[in-house]
């Protein structure tokens, strides 16, 4: 996605040689513009697959499944990080591993409002690693729901979550693959 792109151009910021900043438009102000068209280009990636729900991962994801959900107008579901005190009844859990605190966590939805029934496209700021995505997954796959795909808006193709997810035989459409953070520079595939 071209205006992505330039977007990450223009106002990403590069720590070392691993991780890119965008907190200028979608990890910590968000570009509400840009994101309505994030939500098109995935509406119109996905629009074939009946999709019956987005399930993403608060926080950053919130943002762009909301405008995903829009679009295809079905519910938007989060995985919470911790489980709430108003979260009753059953909840299907995932696990994450997050490498940068190098400990596992569960995430977790209410049965209520994921069903056999559902169709799902799952909705993430980045894909690195692919932990995230596969505690999404595991979310799904405990519903007895069907999964759709993965929708990212920024993929790091240097890190092998994708490619993970890909051999999986999962549907993994990506708007910005990132092939290279090296010399200070973004590369594109
Ligand atoms: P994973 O390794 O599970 O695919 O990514 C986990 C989470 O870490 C992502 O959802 C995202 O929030 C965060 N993350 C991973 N790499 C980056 C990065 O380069 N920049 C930013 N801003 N977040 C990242």
């Amino acid at each position: 996605m071209e205006l992505l792109k330039t977007k990450i151009k223009e106002d990403g910021k590069l720590i070392g040689s691993n991780i890119l900043k965008v907190d200028s438009f979608l990890n910590h102000q968000i570009d509400p513009e840009l994101m309505a068209e994030i939500g098109k280009e995935f509406a119109r990636r996905f629009e074939q697959e009946d999709i019956t729900k987005v399930l993403t991962i608060e926080a950053s994801g919130i943002a762009v499944a909301l405008m995903v959900g829009l679009e295809l107008g079905v519910p938007v579901l989060f995985a919470k990080k911790k489980k709430a005190s108003t979260m009753d009844g059953k909840v299907y859990t995932g696990k994450v591993k997050s490498f940068t605190k190098n400990q596992v966590y569960d995430i977790s939805v209410s049965s209520k409002y994921l069903n056999e029934g559902d169709n799902v496209l799952i909705i993430d700021d980045f894909l690195a690693m692919g932990q995230a995505s596969q505690g999404l997954i595991e979310i799904v796959e405990n519903s007895q729901a069907k999964l759709a795909g993965v929708g990212i808006v920024i993929e790091k193709g240097f890190q092998p979550g994708g490619k993970q997810l890909r051999k999986q035989g999962i549907r993994v459409e990506s708007l910005a693959i990132i092939e290279s953070l090296e010399d200070n520079q973004i590369i594109f595939s």
